[in-house]
């Protein structure tokens, strides 16, 4: 599912919303989904009369709520569920995989930044990328950011990938002396990233600061 900022119209009280969220998304909230899907024209299991009717064929049965059930049975659900999701919320152990997974991301990411860059660096590029200095200066700006763009607020997670970027605000061919400096880096998705790239362009005699 690819959650991105969206602007939608709810399918049941046609309020414009717009927040994060996945393409098929439809309704603006919880109660407007349950209200559409209870809809007794639409849906006449649902309606009043209906389940009146159900819920007097079901009196005096017990129901599954609390009630132990079989070892095998136990098992069976267990397998069922094997690979589903059983919430919104990442455990703790998703968030782990997904921390280590940003800074392989960027690793990944790191050799496909074309636009910023025309030709003949890219041995020293990559020396870079693996300086341990540079890695600890992006990771902290990363971790400071919470892995969020900090332009258009995409961030990981929800089952999407966002690659994001550092970018140094002041360019470190301006002012090497704040390449590594914490409140020079800001966390970018691709996107953002280029925009902010745009028209920068390399001087011919970069300062030695
Ligand atoms: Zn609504
Ligand atoms: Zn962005
Ligand atoms: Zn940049």
């Amino acid at each position: 599912m690819v959650y991105r900022i969206r602007t939608k119209y709810c399918k049941q009280c046609g309020i414009e919303f717009s927040e994060r969220m996945p393409e098929s998304r439809v309704f603006c909230s919880v109660s407007c989904r349950q209200t559409f899907r209870n809809d007794p024209v639409r849906n006449p299991s649902k309606s009043p009369e209906a389940r009146r009717k159900i819920s007097e064929s079901r009196k005096g049965k017990p129901t599954t709520l609390g009630r132990p059930c079989s070892e095998k049975t136990k098992k069976k659900i267990s397998k069922s569920l094997i690979g589903t999701s059983t919430g919104r919320r990442p455990t703790q152990k998703a968030i782990d995989a997904f921390v280590k997974g940003g800074e392989k991301n960027l690793l990944r990411a790191s050799g496909s930044e074309h636009h910023m860059w025309k030709g003949g660096h890219s041995k020293e590029r990559q020396a870079r990328y693996k300086d341990p200095e540079y890695i600890e200066w992006r990771t902290k700006c990363l971790e400071r950011d919470s892995y969020t763009c900090q332009k258009c607020g995409v961030r990981n997670g929800m089952g999407e990938t966002i690659i994001l970027q550092v970018h140094h605000k002041i360019h470190y061919w301006e002012r090497p002396a704040l390449r590594y400096d914490l409140d020079n880096g800001t966390s970018l998705c691709i996107g953002c990233h280029r925009k902010a790239h745009k028209g920068m362009k390399k001087p011919k005699n970069p300062r030695s600061d």
